[in-house]
């Protein structure tokens, strides 16, 4: 067995709570969250990705392989990483979607999400910035407060 058998094509890394999708193909939960707000599209083969199931069987497989080589301190540190962004990933996309659909016109500022957390604050440019052109746009500098976020298909 070699490293590439437990390793994510997205982040090339061993599995974190790996999920496998309609096309066979399996990724970081972390991962393949963030490649679905982006696209539906497999990273590797395009293919419609479906909803992403837990895959345990690889997840204890990865498990027990990393712990072979020992190299469990490392991967529990990045599995702890993981779940925070995916918390923090979560978290950003709710404030994101239900502040726009609330608005008339279906935008905000960005200062007027009153988000005290620097972390979620970043997370929250990061998506926006990864939505743009998908179904949000900004009007505006995204790193200062003053931005403007919209829907992109906001009716006037
Ligand atoms: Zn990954
Ligand atoms: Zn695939």
């Amino acid at each position: 067995m070699h490293d590439e058998d437990f390793c994510c094509a997205v982040c090339l890394d061993f599995f974190i709570e790996p999920c496998i999708i309609k096309c066979g193909h399996s990724f970081c939960h972390l991962c393949i969250e963030s490649q679905l707000n982006i696209n539906e599209k497999c990273p590797l083969c395009r293919a419609h990705t479906g909803n992403p199931i837990r895959n345990r069987q690889l997840e204890s497989l990865t498990m027990s392989y990393v712990s072979s080589r020992n190299l469990s301190g490392a991967y529990y540190e990045r599995m702890k990483l993981n779940q925070k962004k995916l918390i923090h990933q979560k978290k950003a996309l709710l404030i994101i979607w239900t502040e726009l659909s609330d608005k008339p016109g279906h935008s905000t500022e960005l200062s007027n999400l009153n988000i005290q957390d620097e972390e979620l604050k970043s997370e929250i440019r990061w998506q926006v910035r990864q939505q743009v052109g998908v179904g949000l746009e900004h009007i505006g500098d995204l790193e200062t407060e003053t931005v403007t976020i919209r829907l992109k298909t906001s009716r006037q």
